[in-house]
């Protein structure tokens, strides 16, 4: 009885949308994170420090000292599609920075507390503003939403605080936080090797060391050396290919014959964002499938830079998928150099054994 009168068709609720539509963006905290860290970088920052608790579910922290947020803007900071980086659809082929959908804080903000602290460098004192469902919210009831003046330094601190709070199933998938914070320092491992001049510290709650640090200084052997550790970054050659007919560059480290583990690692940023490609994982086993014994496998840092026209990152909202053109051809030229410089390695070994 009665049942048929409720299964009519009904608009969704706008929060229900966005919430939905966040819950898609961001799986787990590492997604939170990863734009976060970019959303750092792009604000020309040389110092990022990371704090997570449980995996990041409870606490995610990001304070960076880059250019800040004006006073002024806060108040659409979290609204879906406000972006300080993208104008016009045409922008989208040449956009330079990480960001460009005004989407993560605005999504952020429906799945999680967030609370953003930031100074400019005109401004003589730090601002704080508490965000749910994209709006301005007061930290206490009954106070106002309006953002506070309060002591701070140049840059941004952003805390994202219980995510996946209203999204209970969500928040009940993740059987391990340590699982969670694995992936987080993965991400931040990543970025840490690739963003040179920049300084990372990535830390879980409670603990007295960094899982993560790299100093501003320190080069890229370096900071592969640090995350990765010796062993891999003292078996490592340079790599540096371009073309200008496929409108490419590419450039990073890749261990050499003398190295080999179970499983490959790649570090693949194309056009500065960390993205994944399962074509170019294959491409490159197969090469030092000759280099290596038997199930040994590689471990490479590849910065691929492509013209931006050439490049669709538009293919997802989470902009984990990257397609460009002539991928193939890119890759085998890639895959042309790690050949040459491989053997250029052996080459050396056998021409000093013989000498
Ligand atoms: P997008 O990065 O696509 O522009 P986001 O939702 O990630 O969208 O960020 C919205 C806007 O907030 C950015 O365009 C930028 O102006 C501002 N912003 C976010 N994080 C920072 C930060 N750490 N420092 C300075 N500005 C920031
Ligand atoms: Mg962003």
């Amino acid at each position: 009885f009665g049942l048929g009168a409720k299964v009519g068709k009904q608009p969704l609720d706008q929060n229900v949308v966005n919430k939905i539509a966040a819950g898609e963006i961001i799986v787990a905290p590492v997604h939170a994170l990863k734009e976060l860290l970019e959303n750092a970088v792009d604000a020309s920052s040389t110092s990022l420090e990371i704090l997570v608790k449980d995996g990041g579910l409870k606490l995610l922290q990001i304070t960076d000292n880059g250019h800040g947020i004006n006073r002024g803007d806060l108040s659409i900071l979290c609204e879906r599609f406000t972006t300080s980086k993208l104008k016009a659809f045409e922008d989208l082929s040449s956009i330079g920075t990480y960001g460009f959908r005004g989407e993560a804080l605005a999504s952020i903000s429906h799945i999680a507390h967030l609370t953003v602290t930031t100074k400019t460098k005109d401004s003589n004192c730090a601002w704080r503003a508490h965000y749910n469902d994209g709006k301005l919210v007061p930290s206490k009831p009954g106070q106002s939403a309006d953002p506070k003046a309060t002591a701070g330094r140049q840059g941004t601190q952003i805390t994202v605080e219980d995510l996946f709070y209203n999204v209970p199933t969500r928040r009940r998938s993740f059987r391990s936080t340590s699982e969670e914070y694995a992936k987080v320092l993965d991400i931040v491992g990543r970025y840490a090797v690739h963003c040179s001049g920049v300084a990372f510290s990535c830390k879980k709650h409670g603990d007295s060391t960094a899982g993560i640090t790299t100093p501003a200084n320190a080069t890229t052997i370096d900071r592969i050396r640090l995350i990765h550790g010796s062993p891999v970054a003292n078996e490592l050659v340079e790599l540096s290919v371009q073309d200008e007919a496929y409108g490419f560059k590419a450039q990073g480290f890749a261990s050499n014959s003398n190295y080999h583990v179970k499983r490959t690692t790649l570090l693949l940023f194309i056009n500065n964002r960390a993205v994944e490609s399962s074509s170019i994982k294959k491409a490159v086993e197969q090469t030092y499938s000759t280099f290596l014994p038997k199930g040994g496998h590689p471990f490479l840092y590849l910065s691929l830079n492509i013209e931006p026209s050439r490049v669709d990152v538009n293919v997802h909202p989470t902009k984990r998928e990257v397609n460009f053109l002539h991928e193939d051809e890119i890759i085998e030229r890639i895959c042309d150099e790690i050949r040459v410089r491989l053997a250029g390695v052996d080459r050396s070994r056998t021409f000093m054994t013989q000498s």
